[in-house]
């Protein structure tokens, strides 16, 4: 069946005919199909896991299949391919990349470690393989903290290159001696105070679900210390950290601080509540690159696949590794 045949309009939701081929073609491949939480709800529906990018990257090493197509950015299926060298790691469409782990490349962090010889470097998961490859330690918007405070106090850090989950860091532990790169997500930096706090008004009873890559994550930290609304109504989560507290929260409407493709999966997890979120234009385009179209053309014809030098890999392998072994890693973004 052509791909005309299975997606008529590109606007219109995929067919049955296109879930039914999907799913096929992924059994004749071998292959697992994984989808971050912020892909698109038919890709998500049609995945085998949906999550976060560490959590995938786990199951992706853990799976028997011998192919793993990966429904997110780049850097995701790189770290897929990191944790699973002898595997085929394909990625529906290769241009899909991130603003964040474009923020500093692997020269860059060369040179910033030169300035600081004794420094430990700490790159959150959101990083190019070449960049893990120069890094110490990984760590994830859930053991950040943790990661971070593992490092004797008189050692320099070198943290990069989210901004806003570096600022998080900082303000926890009140490190004087950790330097932050300043990159950002231009979908999360969007995400701003103002917005969060005209939302937190307008919703007195809701929840604030917020994650820490977002420009209004100090603004969500100041409402809570101000008193302007209850601490225990604001939580900083991780995207997997989200899902989990939507079975848990109480309340009965939750303002969504993060990229809007989180929506679907909060939905879905506790449909009883009203999700809604702080700002709507929040979406990232290089998720949505993953169209119903790449997808199956994906499985059909093995495209992208995914490369990563050996050496690069060893050494970026190391530093995830280092990342799973303190705190409680939880998930990426
Ligand atoms: S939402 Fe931001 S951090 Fe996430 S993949 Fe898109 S550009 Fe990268």
């Amino acid at each position: 069946m052509s791909v005309e045949t299975l997606l008529p309009d590109a606007a219109a939701e995929p067919s049955p005919e296109w879930f039914a081929e999907v799913r096929e073609l992924a059994r004749r491949r071998d292959a697992v199909l994984l989808a971050h939480n912020y892909q698109l709800p038919a890709i998500q529906d049609v995945a085998d896991h949906v999550g976060d990018s560490l959590a995938l990257s786990r199951i992706a090493a853990e799976s028997d299949a011998s192919t793993i197509v990966f429904c997110g950015v780049h850097f995701m299926a790189e770290t897929a391919k990191i944790l699973s060298p002898d595997k085929t790691v394909l990625i529906p469409d290769a241009r899909a990349g991130c603003s964040l782990a474009d923020s500093i490349t692997a020269d860059q962090l060369r040179e910033w470690r030169s300035e600081h010889p004794d420094a430990v470097v700490v790159s959150y998961v959101n990083t190019t393989a070449a960049v893990k490859a120069e890094t110490d330690v990984c760590c994830t918007s859930s053991n950040a903290v943790d990661v971070v405070a593992s490092i004797p106090v008189e050692r320099e850090v070198l943290f990069l290159p989210d901004q806003f989950l570096g600022a998080h860091v900082r303000r926890v532990l009140d490190r004087t001696n950790m330097h932050v790169w300043a990159g950002e997500c231009h979908v999360h930096a969007g995400i701003n105070g103002a917005e969060l706090s005209a939302q937190a008004q307008a919703h007195p009873d809701a929840d604030l679900f917020v994650h820490p890559e977002c420009g209004c994550a100090t603004s969500a930290l100041y409402l809570a210390t101000s008193g302007s609304v209850p601490e225990d109504r604001v939580k900083i989560l991780s995207t997997g950290g989200m899902v989990d507290a939507a079975r848990a929260t109480g309340a009965k409407e939750v303002l969504v601080a993060t990229e809007v493709g989180m929506l679907h999966q909060l939905r879905r997890a506790a449909p009883e509540i009203d999700f809604r979120a702080v700002n709507e234009r929040a979406s990232c385009r290089y998720m949505k690159m993953i169209t119903p179209e790449a997808l199956l053309r994906s499985v059909r014809e093995g495209t992208d696949e995914v490369h990563v030098d050996r050496e690069l890999a060893e050494r970026g392998r190391t530093a995830v590794q280092r990342m799973i072994e303190i705190g409680n890693p939880g998930s990426g973004e």
